[in-house]
C-alpha cells in the first residue's frame, strides 16, 4: 500500500515533518504539497511546472499490480492532481473516490486535503510475491505460520523454517 496526500497548506501538519520553507510557502494562497511515505516520509511543494512525486519504480511492483487508487477528500478542495498525475504514472484507470476522513482534518491540520492510497488488488500475486523464496514457519511464541522475518501476529523474531520431515528408520 502506498498512502499519498495533497494538502494546502502544512502549517499545522506534525508529520511527515514539513521544512521551514515548506511551511513558508504554506503561506501563499493557492501553494499546495504532496506528502508521500515513499521511499520516507517527506512533503514537497507542488510546482504548476512540476507537480510529480518520487514514486516506487515500476520494477517494484511488477507482478503485483497497484490496480486500484482510492481516494477521499473534502468537498471544497481543487484540483485533480491524483487524477492528473498519480493515477497515470501507477497506470490506473480506476479511482474509487470517497468522503474525508473522519480524522483527516485532524490529522492534516486543514480541511483542504485530498487523501489516496495505492493498493494491490490482486491478492494471489501479492501472496506469491510475499512468500516467493521463502519458507513458512511457526512462530516461536504464538504458534502462527508466517513466512516474514517478524511475526505479524506478537512481533517476536521468527525462528528458522521447519526441517523437512524424516522418517526413522529403525
Ligand atoms: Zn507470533
Amino acid at each position: 500500500m502506498l498512502p499519498l496526500a495533497q494538502v494546502w497548506g502544512v502549517m499545522k501538519l506534525r508529520e511527515p515533518r514539513p521544512r521551514l520553507s515548506h511551511r513558508l510557502a504554506s503561506l501563499w494562497p493557492g501553494n499546495s504539497f504532496a506528502v508521500s511515505w515513499w521511499p520516507r516520509p517527506h512533503v514537497r511543494l507542488l510546482r504548476p511546472d512540476d507537480p510529480t512525486i518520487a514514486l516506487p519504480p515500476r520494477a517494484a511492483w511488477t507482478g503485483v499490480p497497484f490496480t486500484q487508487l482510492a481516494v477521499a477528500a473534502y468537498s471544497n478542495v481543487p484540483g485533480d492532481w491524483i487524477k492528473d498525475v498519480i493515477a497515470p504514472a501507477f497506470g490506473m484507470r480506476t479511482i474509487i473516490h470517497a468522503g474525508g476522513s473522519p480524522l483527516g482534518q485532524v490529522y492534516w491540520g486543514t480541511h483542504r486535503v485530498v487523501e489516496a492510497v495505492a493498493y494491490p488488488t490482486q491478492v494471489s500475486a501479492l501472496h506469491e510475491r510475499i512468500v516467493e523464496g521463502r519458507k513458512p514457519s511457526a512462530c516461536h511464541w504464538c504458534g502462527a505460520t508466517v513466512v516474514s522475518e517478524r511475526c505479524p501476529f506478537c512481533e517476536l523474531g521468527r525462528v528458522p523454517a521447519m526441517p523437512a520431515q524424516t522418517e526413522e528408520r529403525s
